[in-house]
């Protein structure tokens, strides 16, 4: 390995086998520690504003501003907030029209599966709540779930 000078100390030293090439300052600390300092500030020469931005984050209007600056974005976000929040609501419908009323639900989920052509998990969905529906008193029936609500407490 070639003998090389050192960019601060100009002391000559001979590179580290992993490092050869890259390796600009000699091994001693304060020469890698400036060597670390100078790749910093020249990461943030060429990002400029990354800690601004950062610290920017807390300031109190900050995102006001920033939706200001960025409609297309914030819109985007608005629209993906709106339908997260309506998915969450209509699940939380749908879990309490089935305790509700079990049997309805399950018939309604039937009659919203026939008017599909019938590929075989519509048939199978629909065996599944023949089944669910016709079993006497097991599964979906309102008084077996008063029933594990009442053995439950
Ligand atoms: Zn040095």
């Amino acid at each position: 390995m070639d003998i090389k000078e050192c960019e601060r100390c100009h002391s000559k030293f001979e590179p580290n086998v992993r490092l050869g090439e890259s390796q600009r300052v000699c091994g001693q600390e304060v020469c890698r520690a400036w060597r670390i300092a100078q790749g910093q500030r020249q990461w943030r020469q060429s990002n400029p504003g990354y800690y601004e931005s950062s610290e920017d984050r807390h300031r109190e209007d900050y995102w006001k501003d920033y939706r200001r600056r960025h409609p297309a974005k914030t819109k985007r976000n608005r629209a993906q907030t709106r339908e997260r929040m309506r998915r969450r609501r209509a699940m939380c419908a749908t879990q309490d029209s089935i305790r509700r009323d079990p049997v309805g639900y399950l018939h309604g989920l039937r009659a919203g599966t026939m008017f599909a052509t019938q590929d075989s998990i519509t048939r199978c969905i629909n065996g599944i709540i023949l089944y669910l529906v016709a079993a006497p008193g097991r599964f979906a029936t309102q008084d077996s779930m008063d029933g594990r609500i009442k053995t439950a407490g």
